[in-house]
């Protein structure tokens, strides 16, 4: 069988290389004509040995996702709907803003954890994506924004990427091994050389993985709080059963003693009526007192099918406002990329559920993607 190199960080690939008596520097110089320069032809790796080439072409392959659509929205954001087989398709969002470029990557095809306000989580499951799945959204994306440095041009080329967040759909911490085979891409310098900072994990609490994460490669991290209460939170984020609010802050704390930054990101969907009221911002002061932390506060996206409302701008105002009262740094996440779905909790890719929840919840769905439809069984 063909082996994607994709699918390799740079310790898999120099393992790789070892098995077919090579050296490590082969292996790094392979990597940098993938990842640094976006080349999936071994022919155009000048500087590996034409034996070398050969020997890549008949074993390997360096195969990217591949895009069925391509959409750009009023504000510069733009989307791209990549086939991961099987009639499944996931989505990878670029937003570009004055000092720097977001790419929000995809961990899964679905998501299994059901939030209740999630369009992604409504769509139900398949399967984890592969670490060239995963790693292969940057690629692609540097490749399509003509970020890829041109070999032999000097080595001043920006990546219009400035940073990632994995914020796309599925839940990044259950796909633990192949997540982090990926960041350990995102972060080497024979890749794409980004730094701890740069690059954001966001997680709905999977409390065991976290401290995984922390010993692993502790890159930035954004928990997806939603309620100051386990009784709220245990409705709007099922998996608050398992890992109740204490755990979780008590994982946050850890977390901290190796993260990039001194604080953690708490995520905060508004759902008006829900978890938007003065009584639940205060609480959430209590709840997070000791830990140091910034709020993103996230106005609900509806989505098809959806029953929760997104508050009025005056009650926002005044969410953000307690918490700023109190010192505590609260941003409102500006909605970018609507137009073409693009927002928060708005990623639906294609997904063939293999949850049957969709059987449960009939949904009102995206309009279906015709190339999919076709390769569909
Ligand atoms: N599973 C991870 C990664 C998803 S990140 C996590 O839960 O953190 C996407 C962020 O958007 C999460 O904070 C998620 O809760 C939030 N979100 C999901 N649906 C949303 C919606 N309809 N409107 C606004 N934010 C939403």
């Amino acid at each position: 069988m063909t082996v994607n190199l994709l699918d390799f960080d740079a310790a898999g690939l120099a393992a790789w290389f070892a098995q077919r008596g090579e050296k490590p520097f082969r292996a790094r110089q392979v990597l940098r004509w993938m990842h640094r320069f976006g080349v999936d032809d071994f022919e155009r790796m000048t500087d590996v040995a034409k034996s070398l080439r050969a020997k890549l072409a008949a074993e390997a392959e360096i195969r990217g996702p591949a895009p069925l659509r391509d959409a750009t929205a009023g504000d510069g954001t733009r989307k791209w709907l990549l086939d991961v087989g099987g009639g499944n398709a996931v989505e990878t969002v670029f937003i570009p803003e004055a000092n720097r470029g977001t790419l929000c990557v995809s961990s899964q095809v679905g998501c299994a954890l059901e939030c209740s306000f999630c369009s992604t989580g409504k769509q139900g499951f398949n399967r984890n994506l592969t670490t060239a799945e995963i790693i292969g959204q940057l690629w692609h994306a540097n490749r399509m924004l003509g970020a890829v440095r041109q070999p032999g041009v000097g080595d001043s080329g920006e990546r219009v990427v400035s940073n990632v967040v994995l914020m796309g759909m599925g839940e990044p911490l259950a796909n633990f091994d192949n997540v982090v085979a990926a960041l350990r891409l995102m972060l080497d310098d024979n890749a794409y050389g980004l730094s701890r900072r740069r690059v954001t994990v966001s997680t709905a609490g999977l409390v065991p993985a976290m401290d995984r994460l922390r010993a692993e490669v502790p890159v930035a991290l954004a928990v997806s709080l939603h309620a100051p209460t386990d009784a709220l939170r245990d409705e709007l984020v099922p998996i608050n059963r398992k890992y109740p609010l204490r755990e979780l802050m008590a994982a946050c704390r850890r977390y901290l003693e190796d993260a990039p930054r001194d604080f953690i990101t708490f995520e905060y969907v508004l759902l008006a009526g829900v978890n938007d009221g003065d009584a639940d911002a205060r609480a959430l002061l209590a709840l997070t007192r000791d830990i140091p932390c910034k709020f993103n506060l996230i106005p609900f996206n509806p989505f098809p099918g959806s029953d929760y409302r997104k508050p009025g701008a005056d009650r926002v105002r005044r969410f953000q406002e307690i918490l700023m009262n109190a010192d505590v740094v609260a941003t409102v996440r500006k909605t970018r990329g609507d137009d073409i779905d693009a927002a928060c909790g708005q990623l639906a890719g294609q997904v063939r559920d293999r949850s049957r929840r969709q059987a449960a919840q009939p949904l009102v769905r995206h309009e279906p993607v015709a190339a999919l439809e076709e390769s569909a069984p």
